[in-house]
């Protein structure tokens, strides 16, 4: 007998990457080794020196599939020494968790996404012509006017917790066709993995459905909440002090780190982090207990039980979960070391 790996890795796409797949059908017992693919069709490499290396990292079981099929994530490696190919942020978080893993970084990602009429390109729930209601009932919402795709919403989230992800929670969000769900917590490289294949598992059971998914940072323009990555984080001393909290939330603050993380935050932040809509400014940085309208939140439990962790509320939807992941573990346990 034979079964099904589902090879995924992370493409070169600019000015976002995107996960890419295949299929190797493999003999019973036969373990996924390593595989190569076209680096010229995915932006990693040109054509005339076109094979990079595919080193399986993380597998679980294949929930679309089931029986014995898995899914193989892996990062892509250069031929010539079998390095990281230049667009693998997943060897940086490696690195960030060989530094600083004895803090235990623990993360909590939030990934929120926005589900589009393929054919209008408009979020699903808006009328081919105008606008739905304001927003105020859709958030957390129930009812057939305020909720659109719950059914694909469900099969995803039974699909990431078949697989054995990290998901923690899932909730309709503050603009109709808009959803989000949430990984963790886990380490600095596990919550990437994570998320990676539950975005994979998104768009694979999508297909299915007549909508899109779109992680698109404001999927529309005006009186409309953008789509975010909240960033959960805290290491052990922040779990148990909240002095730490603090001099973590100093630690983001500091002098050139705003813009820094910015860079790595996802593109179109400045469209989505305007100031409004439960953001802080991008030219901006700011903390504070309970306040969606800063960078970085505090949440109130934390304020009370003086212990816990920190929200950085900056992260796009559409931001590389490593890269997010890295940032914050070299700049607040480099800070707490
Ligand atoms: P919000 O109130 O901002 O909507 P959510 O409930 O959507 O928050 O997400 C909170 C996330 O934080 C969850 O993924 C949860 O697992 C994670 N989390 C909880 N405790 C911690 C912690 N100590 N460190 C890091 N992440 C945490
Ligand atoms: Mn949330
Ligand atoms: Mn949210
Ligand atoms: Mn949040």
């Amino acid at each position: 007998m034979v079964y099904r790996a589902e090879y995924l890795w992370i493409d070169g796409a600019v000015p976002t990457a995107e996960i890419r797949s295949k299929t190797k059908i493999l003999a019973d017992g036969a373990e996924p080794g390593i595989w190569g693919f076209d680096g010229s069709s995915t932006n990693q490499a040109s054509g005339d020196n076109s094979d990079v290396v595919l080193q399986p990292v993380f597998s679980c079981h294949d929930s679309i599939r089931g029986g014995d099929d898995i899914l193989v994530l892996c990062e892509t490696l250069l031929t010539a020494d079998l390095s990281p190919h230049p667009s693998n942020t997943r060897a940086p978080a490696r690195a960030a968790m060989e530094a600083y893993g004895d803090q235990a970084p623990w993360f909590g990602l939030e990934q929120e996404y926005t589900l589009l009429d393929p054919v209008t390109g408009w979020p699903s729930g808006f009328p081919e012509h105008g606008y739905p209601r304001p927003q105020g009932p859709y958030y957390c919402g129930v009812g057939a006017v305020k909720i659109y795709g719950r059914e694909l919403v469900e099969r995803h989230t039974t699909a990431c917790m078949e697989a054995g992800l990290a998901i923690s929670g899932t909730n309709a969000e503050v603009m109709p066709g808009q959803w989000e769900f949430q990984i963790g917590p886990a380490d600095t490289v596990t919550v990437g993995d994570h998320v990676w294949v539950a975005r994979y598992l998104l768009y694979r059971i999508a297909e299915e459905s007549d909508l899109e998914v779109s992680i698109e940072a404001k999927p529309m323009k005006g009186d409309w909440n953008g789509a975010g990555m909240h960033t959960n984080f805290s290491t052990e001393k922040m779990r148990n002090d909240y002095d730490a909290i603090i001099a973590a939330c100093e630690a983001l603050g500091a002098e050139g780190k705003p813009d820094e993380h910015l860079v790595g935050y996802g593109i179109g932040i400045e469209d989505r982090l305007t100031g409004a809509h439960e953001t802080q400014r991008f030219d901006q940085f700011s903390y504070g207990v309970s306040d969606r309208g800063a960078s970085v939140r505090i949440p109130w439990q934390v304020a009370q039980d003086k212990k816990g962790y920190i929200e950085d509320r900056r992260p796009n939807a559409n931001a590389d979960p490593y890269v997010v992941a890295t940032l914050m573990t070299n700049t607040v346990c480099g800070a707490l070391a």
